[in-house]
């Protein structure tokens, strides 16, 4: 389980100080899949790039299985990150972007770690692309590549920050339901950004709702539409008035 603890995160802007994230606490069971929502800027991306190790809170303290992790460097924080724009390593290809991690924080032989690249890239249906350079591939096969990424390196937690917003939306559909039966094939605890309120009302067994930073709800998705805490709440999700 995954626990965040009074996570606090400013940044120094030119007319002062920025509070992207202000004194957040969540609890998150394993396997849970916890979508975060909440307008533009109200801090998403900032909450995964703590939780990823790619940022320092300010405060707080972020605890994998009552374990702290927030002074681990990424790698070895057993978290996985996928972006909205793939971040792939333009100049490597699909074969070697799925094995970079590993051959950088295991002991696996070589041999073993092409093993579980070609097996997570067959799951994936990327197995012809693996010679491929990202420029060379679309972007819902860069988008697959950077699944694997992710899925190769067993993490405890995915972190995803708008993995499907680049995407056609009939691809989108169409990944969002390999994603869903991926993370509970794979009982990986998640946690996802998005903007798109389908995706939020239907993948995630508890939404968590933030505004300027602060988190406003967390709940199921029902609970919030039908019991929102606050006007902000209800006007978010849409509720019946
Ligand atoms: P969006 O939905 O647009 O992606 P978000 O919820 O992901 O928004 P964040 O990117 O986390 O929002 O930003 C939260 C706040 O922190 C914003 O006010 C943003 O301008 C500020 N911020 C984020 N990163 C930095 C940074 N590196 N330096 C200064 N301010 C930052
Ligand atoms: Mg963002």
């Amino acid at each position: 389980h995954l626990d965040v603890i009074d996570l606090s995160k400013e940044f120094q802007g030119e007319d002062g100080p920025i509070v992207a994230v202000e004194e957040m606490n969540l609890s998150i069971e394993k396997g849970e899949f916890i979508v975060l929502v909440g307008p533009s800027g109200c801090g998403k991306s900032t909450t995964l790039r703590c939780l990823a190790g790619l940022e320092s809170p300010t405060e707080g303290d972020i605890q994998l299985n009552d374990r702290s992790v927030v002074d681990s460097p990424p790698m070895d924080r057993d978290m996985a990150m996928v972006f909205q724009n793939y971040a792939l390593y333009p100049h490597m290809t699909a074969r070697e972007n799925m094995s970079f991690g590993l051959k950088m924080t295991t002991e696996l032989s070589d041999e073993a770690i092409d093993q579980k690249v070609i097996e997570v890239a067959e799951m994936m249906g990327i197995k012809d692309l693996l010679g491929k350079k990202p420029s060379d591939i679309s972007g819902g096969q860069q988008q697959r590549v950077a699944l694997g990424r992710a899925i190769v390196r067993e993490p405890e937690v995915f972190l995803m920050d708008e993995p499907l917003s680049n995407l056609d939306a009939k691809l989108r559909t169409e990944m969002r339901t390999e994603l869903q039966n991926l993370q509970q094939t794979l009982d990986v605890t998640t946690i996802y950004v998005t903007h798109d309120q389908t995706e939020a009302m239907t993948m995630s067994d508890r939404i968590v709702i933030l505004n300027k930073g602060k988190v406003q709800q967390v709940g199921t998705p029902l609970e919030c539409y039908h019991e929102p805490t606050n006007r902000f709440v209800a006007g978010f999700i849409g509720s019946p008035s």
